[in-house]
């Protein structure tokens, strides 16, 4: 599927979070150290990816270590991200060919994609305190995108920190896979499993099951 024309979907990545960002000291230090040992990856924070006047928007957890921090778009490279851009295919959320390196001519159609936290983390692990941090990019985007209806959030990480962004109660508005909440501004926060290597292989969550949480997005739009 490797395609050779040259990135046409980079026109679709935001740099919500200024490629400088150094607000977590422990993730800066963790980026500092693949870029002396992977010079050529991307080793930043990871843009937002998608046409900010998307009513929906996918909040994942956060850049994987050989996906998005090394390609440089979010779920590119990586088991995680074979899977999202499969089930968004299959219901017409992105056009054109998807390469696991992002030289290809992928287009989102209507969705955003984000991390909850746009620096990858050591052992895929950001804490409480990087968490914190980088929702204030999620203001941002939030404000920037004014056509939003629907959140789709994978893992309770990413349905947590939707729900403490608008400071809401999480026992008011619990996660599990399939769940779908109406939240008091209007959005719908509707969640899945991740669609991680460790939950396709676990069998927590089936590719079907994923596809199945992707396609349920169309009726709270
Ligand atoms: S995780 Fe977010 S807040 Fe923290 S350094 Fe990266 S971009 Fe900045």
């Amino acid at each position: 599927m490797v395609s050779s024309s040259r990135v046409p979907s980079s026109g679709q990545l935001d740099y919500i979070a200024p490629k400088s960002c150094t607000k977590c000291p422990r993730l800066a230090q963790f980026i500092a150290s693949k870029k002396q040992s992977h010079p050529h990856w991307h080793n930043a924070p990871v843009p937002s990816f998608g046409p900010i006047d998307a009513e929906v928007l996918v909040v994942g957890l956060a850049p994987g270590l050989k996906g998005a921090n090394a390609t440089g778009r979010p779920f590119t490279g990586d088991f995680a991200g074979n899977v999202l851009y499969q089930a968004l295919a299959s219901h017409n959320y992105c056009s054109g060919q998807f390469s696991p390196d992002g030289r290809d001519n992928l287009v989102l159609h209507n969705i955003r994609i984000i991390n909850a936290v746009r620096c990858v983390p050591p052992q895929n692990k950001p804490d409480a305190s990087e968490i914190a941090n980088c929702r204030g990019y999620l203001k941002t985007e939030l404000t920037k995108m004014t056509r939003l209806k629907v959140m789709f959030a994978l893992g309770r990480i990413a349905h947590d920190t939707c729900l403490t962004h608008f400071g809401l109660r999480k026992s008011a508005y619990p996660f599990s896979h399939g769940s779908a909440h109406k939240l008091p501004n209007g959005l719908w926060l509707v969640s899945s499993y991740h669609c991680s290597r460790y939950n396709i292989q676990t069998n927590r969550l089936t590719q079907t099951q994923f596809t199945q949480a992707v396609g349920q997005i169309a009726s709270y739009i």
